[in-house]
C-alpha cells in the first residue's frame, strides 16, 4: 500500500491517479482544508489531519504502508510572510509527525514534494541542486528545513528519501478528470484560463520591467502529469536501493508571462484582457531549472513540455471543471 499524504490536493491527486491506473494500492490522506473529495475519484481517502499523531498512528496501523509520498502543505508564499507560524507549524512540525511515526511503524522510504522556492532568488539559470538554498520567504524556508530533516532522519534512523524540487507545476491530467482547483487561486495559468473562459475579468502582470527580454517574469512551467510520472520513478529508485536524494523537476525551458498569455490566446481562441501591474513582492525575476539529475537517476523525460500542451489541457479543464 502506497501513502500519499495530501492525495487530494493538486499535485498528490495526479500522483494518486497515475498509482491507481498502474494497478498500485493507495490510500490518500488528507484533511480537505484545500484537497477535494472529488480528486480522489474511486480511491480510497482518509480524512485526517498531520496534527494528530493518534489519527496518523491508526492509519500505518489499519494498512501495510510499503512507501510515503508527501505532499501535505500550505504553499501560498504571500500568507507565509504574513503569517509564518501557520507554515511552520503547519509544514514543518506536522511532517515531524509524519516522519517520526513513519519510523515507529518500521516505514523506510518518502519521496517529499519539495520545491525551486528552497533557491530563493538565483543569481544564475539554470539552476542545479548544487547551488545555494537560500530561500526569501517562509514557504520556501519551511520546505528546505524538511529537507534537512530527512537528510537527518536518514543518518540517525536510516529513512530514504527523495526530495523532488518542482519548478512550476501546471496542466491537468489529459484524460479531464481531475485538475487544478485552489481557492484562493494565486496561480498564473488558472488565472488566465478563468479570464479566457469569463469566469474572471482580466489577468494581472505582475511587473513589466524586470531584466527580461520582455519586462515579465520568466518561469519554467512543467506539466503535472510529468511531476507524476518522476514521482513514481523516485519510489521505484528507492524501492531498488537508491541513494536518498534532491532532484529538480523542470522543463528546463523559461517562458514569461507575456509569453503565457500569447499562448493561451491561441489555445483558447478567446480575446484575454491584460493589466499591466506593480510586481509582486518576493517573486524572483527568473526561475528554470536544470533537470539533469533527475533525467539521469530516473530516467525521466517530460512528455509534455510545450507550453500550449500544458495550456491545451488545462483549458480542457476550465471548460470542464468537476470540482
Ligand atoms: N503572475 C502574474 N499574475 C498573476 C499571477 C502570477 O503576473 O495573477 C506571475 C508571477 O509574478 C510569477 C508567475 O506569474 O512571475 C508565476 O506565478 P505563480 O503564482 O503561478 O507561481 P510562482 O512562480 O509564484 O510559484
Amino acid at each position: 500500500m502506497i501513502l500519499i499524504v495530501g492525495g487530494a490536493g493538486y499535485i498528490g491527486s495526479h500522483i494518486n491517479q497515475m498509482l491507481m491506473r498502474k494497478g498500485y494500492q493507495t490510500v490518500a490522506f488528507d484533511n480537505l482544508v484545500y484537497g477535494h473529495r472529488e480528486a480522489v475519484g474511486k480511491g480510497i481517502l482518509e480524512e485526517g489531519d498531520l496534527a494528530d499523531i493518534r489519527r496518523l498512528d491508526e492509519i500505518f496501523r489499519k494498512y501495510k504502508i510499503e512507501a510515503v509520498f508527501h505532499f501535505a502543505a500550505y504553499a501560498y508564499v504571500g500568507e507565509s510572510v504574513e503569517n509564518p507560524g501557520k507554515y511552520y507549524h503547519n509544514n514543518v512540525a506536522n511532517t515531524l509527525h509524519l516522519l517520526d511515526a513513519m519510523v515507529r511503524h518500521g516505514v523506510k522510504d518518502i519521496v517529499f514534494s519539495s520545491t525551486c522556492a528552497t533557491y530563493g532568488a538565483p543569481d544564475v539559470v539554470p539552476i542545479t541542486e548544487e547551488m545555494a538554498q537560500r530561500p526569501i520567504n517562509p514557504y520556501g524556508a519551511s520546505k528546505l528545513m524538511v529537507e534537512r530533516i530527512l537528510s537527518d532522519y536518514h543518518k540517525a534512523y536510516g529513512l530514504n528519501y527523495c526530495c523532488l524540487r518542482y519548478f512550476n507545476a501546471a496542466g491537468a491530467d489529459p484524460g479531464g478528470e481531475i485538475g487544478e482547483s485552489h481557492d484562493p487561486e494565486t496561480h498564473l495559468i488558472p488565472l488566465i484560463l478563468a479570464a479566457a473562459s469569463g469566469r474572471r475579468e482580466k489577468i494581472g502582470v505582475f511587473g513589466t520591467d524586470y531584466p527580461t527580454r520582455d519586462g515579465s517574469c520568466i518561469r519554467d512551467y512543467i506539466h503535472v502529469t510529468d511531476l507524476a510520472n518522476a514521482h513514481i520513478r523516485a519510489m521505484k529508485y528507492l524501492e531498488g536501493g537508491g541513494e536518498s536524494i534532491c532532484l529538480n523537476l523542470g522543463n528546463e525551458v523559461g517562458t514569461s508571462v507575456l509569453e503565457v498569455i500569447e499562448a493561451a490566446k491561441e489555445v483558447t481562441g478567446r480575446n484575454i484582457s491584460v493589466e499591466l501591474c506593480r510586481k509582486r513582492p518576493g517573486d524572483p525575476p527568473v526561475l528554470v531549472g536544470s533537470a539533469e539529475k533527475a533525467k539521469e537517476i530516473l530516467g525521466w523525460n517530460p512528455q509534455y513540455g510545450d507550453i500550449r500542451t500544458i495550456l491545451r489541457h488545462a483549458w480542457a479543464w476550465e471548460c470542464n471543471r468537476r470540482y
